[in-house]
């Protein structure tokens, strides 16, 4: 159920609902719109009496929120989320689209330095880079863990990049979080309870990825935890599902970008690398990705793809992104966006 304030309710008589609504024992969440403020409340709602609620000062009405997922749905608020990323802080969900960029994995100091460096060139706003990375087999490079992530924090003092990073188990959360602006949360990870819950209490943005079967209802009840556990700085990762076809790594279902922004507040990204699996593909997902309505682009770049350490073959390289970026743009102003 949401609580929506009269336009100029003050704090006292937000409090004064607050209150009320804790006494019928439900958890409330208090967002500040541009013009109103809505007292969104959860729990077990079958004691409350609304009209009491309706009738504190101020209060304009009482409104059941249909979604299973609450905080993340429009219906409790209307206005975009916007995140905002890395030193610059960058923001993500309004009108300028974001290109982070960067190799699967972090693979060692020159190599993420001399990446960001041409990500930042070519116009990117974040670098991504694996430095815990969650693969399919045990005998896969793992990551270079902690030296990793102050490879990559070392590339972001250069360059001003944010740095998105996963984080792959509750265990390694706080040295993800030393150094990370941007937590990734990856597929295979989306429906880990505790590791979203743990997100959820850290005051950093969280990429959230689509898991390889996730539904659009189960993708945002995943986000639903983190913003329950008190972190509403949520982005959105489109990137892919599996399916029957073979012939790419993952089907790149574009058509999430409108459902979820039609259902969400909250910013969506979307990941064409892990999408298709080929990097010939992903110059135009990222075209018909941005023409959808995505806030943002997630996508694997490597200077040296065949003798990458993971995903090579869905790797673009610097120059791929360079000659890329202007075709974008014009793409974003097209749909009344910049990049
Ligand atoms: C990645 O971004 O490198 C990654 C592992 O992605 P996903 O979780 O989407 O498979
Ligand atoms: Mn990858």
């Amino acid at each position: 159920m949401i609580v929506v304030m009269k336009p100029g309710a003050t704090t006292e008589q937000v409090q004064h609902v607050v209150d009320v609504v804790r006494d019928y024992g439900l958890k409330e969440h208090v967002i500040f719109g541009t013009d109103r403020t809505v007292v969104a409340c959860i729990g077990d709602k079958r004691m409350v009496d609304k009209g009491a609620i309706e009738n504190a000062p101020m209060v304009e009405r009482v409104v059941p929120i249909l979604a299973p997922y609450k905080m993340a749905s429009t219906e409790v608020k209307k206005d975009r989320t916007i995140v905002k990323i890395g030193p610059e802080g960058f923001p993500i969900g309004g009108n300028r689209i974001g290109m982070i960029a960067g190799p699967c994995a972090v693979e060692g100091r020159e190599h993420i330095i001399r990446l960001a460096e041409q990500v930042k060139a070519a116009g990117g706003v974040g670098l991504r880079g694996g430095a815990f990375k969650p693969r399919t087999s045990p005998y896969s490079f793992q990551g270079h863990g902690v030296e990793g992530l102050k490879m990559l924090a070392e590339a972001r003092d250069r360059t001003g990049l944010a740095i998105v990073t996963e984080v792959v188990g509750v265990d390694t959360l706080p040295a993800v979080a030393e150094y990370a602006d941007v937590l990734q949360v990856g597929a295979r990870n989306m429906q880990h309870y505790p590791l979203l819950e743990a997100v959820g209490k850290v005051d950093k943005p969280v990429l959230l990825k689509r898991g390889i079967t996730a539904t659009l209802q189960e993708f945002l009840l995943a986000a639903e935890y983190i913003i329950d556990a008190g972190n509403q700085q949520v982005i959105l990762c489109e990137r892919g599902v599996r399916t029957f076809e073979k012939y790419v790594r993952n089907t790149l279902t574009l058509s999430m970008v409108p459902a979820l922004k039609a259902e969400t507040h909250l910013p969506v990204v979307v990941d064409p690398s892990h999408g298709t699996g080929h990097a010939y593909m992903v110059p135009a997902m990222c075209r018909a990705s941005v023409a959808a309505g995505a806030d943002g682009l997630l996508v694997e770049v490597h200077d040296d793809p065949e003798h990458a350490m993971s995903d090579g073959a869905q790797s673009i390289t610097p120059q791929a992104l360079q000659e890329e970026m202007p075709v974008l743009k014009r793409i974003a102003e097209a749909v009344g966006r910049s990049m």
